[in-house]
């Protein structure tokens, strides 16, 4: 049975911090997977294994696409 990629399996999220606008919405939804850093001035990832649901209402609300999974 082929279980990779069911919505249980954890993915390795990240910022594509070019493109970020600061607008924190991904803090406001997941403030356990990104948090703001004080001295980039941006939102940083700070638990990177997610499962693809946690995370599935920001990556279709982040304002400039910044939320993708880099495995
Ligand atoms: S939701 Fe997107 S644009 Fe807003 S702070 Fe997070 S990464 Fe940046």
């Amino acid at each position: 049975m082929n279980t990779h990629n069911s919505c249980t399996d954890l993915r390795e999220v990240a910022i594509e911090l070019g493109d970020c606008c600061s607008c924190q919405g991904c803090i406001d939804l997941n403030p356990d997977v990104f948090e703001w850093d004080d001295v980039l001035d941006m939102p940083v990832v700070c638990r990177s294994k997610v499962t693809e649901e946690e995370i599935r209402d920001i990556m279709n609300c982040c304002p400039a696409d910044c939320i993708v999974f880099v495995d």
